[in-house]
């Protein structure tokens, strides 16, 4: 299971109100993509969602249940960085197994997920390297790795593509929509690239000044953008 719904959460820093109000719906299994400029918070909302900011108000239901005070590794999510945020120092099963080893996971039953994620994700002759010796690539799927383990009900994505070439951005994209289609997971995944969000979402869901502009799929958006800035970013004629 994996039904997100936020209710009117709101964030502020300080006097700054980041995300003033947001109301959404995200139906188990869907691929929703959070889109919009630099700085409008997407970031915020994800890690809101994740639970690596504390709401301001507001109610954040997963499945139902409402998790906006629930510790981040209570709400059954996995988070992919951009930065890959791998240990240097470990090899990639290491990496891939460590969420489950601190979860105190069977050498048996962590065997097997390492396993089985690794033949997901083409990995399974690179195991015994450490990161250094990866390609970007290669690194971004053992952060993809280090979260299927852990079977969340959802996966969260943070600009993941944004730190390789636009050659492998396009190989990435179709291998993290082919997972999808694989695993069947809800996936909410945060982008400024709005050919990414037009080519990989079930749903998008624009965002401006950390305001939903518009949410829809992405040709209904295209062929009846909400309003000029929609349009504008989204690239419509209209
Ligand atoms: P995006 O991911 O869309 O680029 P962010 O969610 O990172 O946007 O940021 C939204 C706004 O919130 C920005 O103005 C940013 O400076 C501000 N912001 C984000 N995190 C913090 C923080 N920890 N403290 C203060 N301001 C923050
Ligand atoms: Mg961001």
């Amino acid at each position: 299971m994996g039904a997100i719904r936020l209710e009117k959460v709101k964030k502020s820093f300080g006097t700054l109100d980041v995300i003033p109000g947001v109301d959404l719906d995200i139906n188990d299994g869907e691929f929703v993509v959070f889109v919009g400029p630099s700085g409008c918070g997407k970031s915020t909302l994800l890690r809101l969602i994740a639970g690596l900011e504390d709401v301001t108000d507001g109610k954040i239901l997963i499945d139902g249940t409402d998790v906006a005070n629930e510790a981040p590794a209570k709400r059954g999510l996995s988070m992919v960085f951009q930065s890959y945020a791998l240990y240097p120092h470990m090899t990639v099963y290491n990496n891939i197994a460590f969420g489950l080893k601190m979860a105190g996971e069977s050498k048996d039953v962590i065997d097997q997920k390492v396993q089985s994620a690794a033949k997901i994700l083409n990995l399974t002759d690179y195991l015994e390297r450490r990161p250094g010796a990866l390609s970007g690539g290669q690194r971004q799927r053992v952060a993809i790795g280090r979260a299927i383990v852990r079977n969340p009900a959802a996966f969260l994505f943070d600009e993941p593509l944004s730190n390789l070439d636009a050659a492998l951005r396009v190989n990435m994209r179709l291998e993290i929509t082919g997972l999808h289609q694989e695993l069947k997971t809800t996936m909410i995944y945060v982008t400024h690239d709005q050919v990414e969000a037009m080519t990989m979402a079930d749903k998008i869901v624009v965002l401006q000044a950390g305001r939903v502009e518009q949410v829809g799929k992405p040709m209904d958006l295209y062929n009846n953008p909400a309003n000029k800035f929609v349009a504008g970013f989204i690239g419509s004629p209209k």
